[in-house]
């Protein structure tokens, strides 16, 4: 059968743009034993693809290969199964996004069970890798206690959304947020119940995170790093922590970005900044289904989407999530 799929056909220097990406059909080998046949449904494009699109080691999993289609999670629906335990019309979830249609092995698919009044969607959200990477760094990585004020920056994207309302109903005594407009700050107060957010092109960063957590903070949960680091830094209580997730500010970078001029009070501070990357916690993945899953059902979390129509613009669909033009989860739909 006929499928189509986009292929990096050149490395970005700085910012992506579409003529680094190719969408091109492709005749597909029948599944062989073992194996199944998914039509993708939905596919996510995520941050941390921008650092696979450059030559070396720039990720922490291995570059995209020029030519070659590009991967990531994927939803979709099993077509055919010649392997036991799958079944057509089985949802499952997946590596091989970016293209409509997979083969693979079936154990490289998992089966998705539907939750009563939660769209399927969030197992590559809130109940994917997304909300994995919030609920694990917001309490193993940064050991977030009840009572505790805690900042995220990246507040309105998709890890960033889940690690504010996780923080929320864990009990924080303060869950400020940053993100990047003024539609974005609204949403984070009134939608997701954070305690107060700012938006970073709004002023002085340290300045507007003092002035959101007067008594201070004792968790950050860094999406962003570079001014967003140092002002965390800057206002941590003693014994503070933060989960480094991810630098996003500085991913489209040409040239070295210097780190927080304030590094020095990490010692004073007694803090604790510890990096970590989602794939090395898949066991908490049952945690974070049952206890989001609860929550979800629940109505207790707010799941946010922003979703592009087509493969075609996937691309366009990732360089305008990394530009902020998401809310939430930045989603492409492949089939109505
Ligand atoms: P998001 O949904 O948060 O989308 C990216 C957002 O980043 C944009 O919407 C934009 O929002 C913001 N942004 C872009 N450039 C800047 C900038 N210069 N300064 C401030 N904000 C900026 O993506 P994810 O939730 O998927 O990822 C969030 C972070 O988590 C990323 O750093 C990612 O690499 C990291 N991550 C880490 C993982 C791990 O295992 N450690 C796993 C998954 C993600 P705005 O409009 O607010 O600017």
């Amino acid at each position: 059968m006929v499928s189509r799929e986009i292929r990096l056909v050149s490395r970005p220097s700085g910012w992506p743009t579409p003529d680094n990406f190719e969408l091109v059909e492709v005749e597909l080998s029948p599944p062989g034993e073992g194996r199944i046949l998914v039509r993708n449904l939905f596919v996510s494009v995520d941050p941390y693809m921008r650092g696979r699109m450059n030559e070396g080691k720039s990720s922490y999993i291995a570059p995209f290969k020029v030519g070659e289609p590009l991967d990531g999670d994927a939803l979709g629906e099993v077509v055919e199964s010649h392997a036991p335990g799958l079944a057509p019309g089985d949802i499952v979830t997946h590596r091989y996004g970016w293209r409509d249609h997979a083969v693979l092995d079936a154990e490289q698919a998992r089966r998705v069970e539907e939750i009563p009044g939660v769209p399927l969607t969030a197992y590559l959200g809130a109940l994917g890798m997304t909300g994995l990477t919030a609920y694990v760094g917001l309490l193993d990585i940064a050991h977030f206690e009840e009572g505790e004020a805690v900042f995220v920056s990246g507040a309105a994207g998709a890890v960033g959304s889940m690690a504010g309302q996780i923080a929320r109903l864990k009990g924080a005594s303060r869950v400020v947020g940053s993100a990047g407009s003024r539609e974005k700050v609204t949403h984070l107060v009134r939608d997701l119940g954070f305690d107060a957010a700012f938006d970073y092109h709004d002023g002085k960063i340290h300045e507007q995170l003092a002035k959101a957590a007067p008594g201070g903070i004792d968790v950050y949960f860094d999406n962003i790093g570079g001014e967003h680091l140092e002002a965390a830094i800057e206002e941590l209580r003693t014994y503070g922590r933060v989960a480094m997730c991810g630098s996003i500010s500085t991913y489209n970078a040409t040239a070295p970005v210097p780190g927080p001029s304030n590094i020095g009070l990490t010692v004073g501070k007694r803090l604790t900044l510890r990096g970590f990357i989602v794939f090395d916690h898949r066991d908490r993945m049952p945690g974070l289904i049952t206890e989001v899953g609860a929550w979800l059902r629940e109505g207790k979390i707010t799941l946010t989407e922003t979703v592009v129509d087509g493969l075609e613009n996937a691309p366009q669909a990732f360089i305008d999530m990394l530009r902020g033009a998401n809310v939430g989860k930045m989603l492409v739909r492949l089939v109505h």
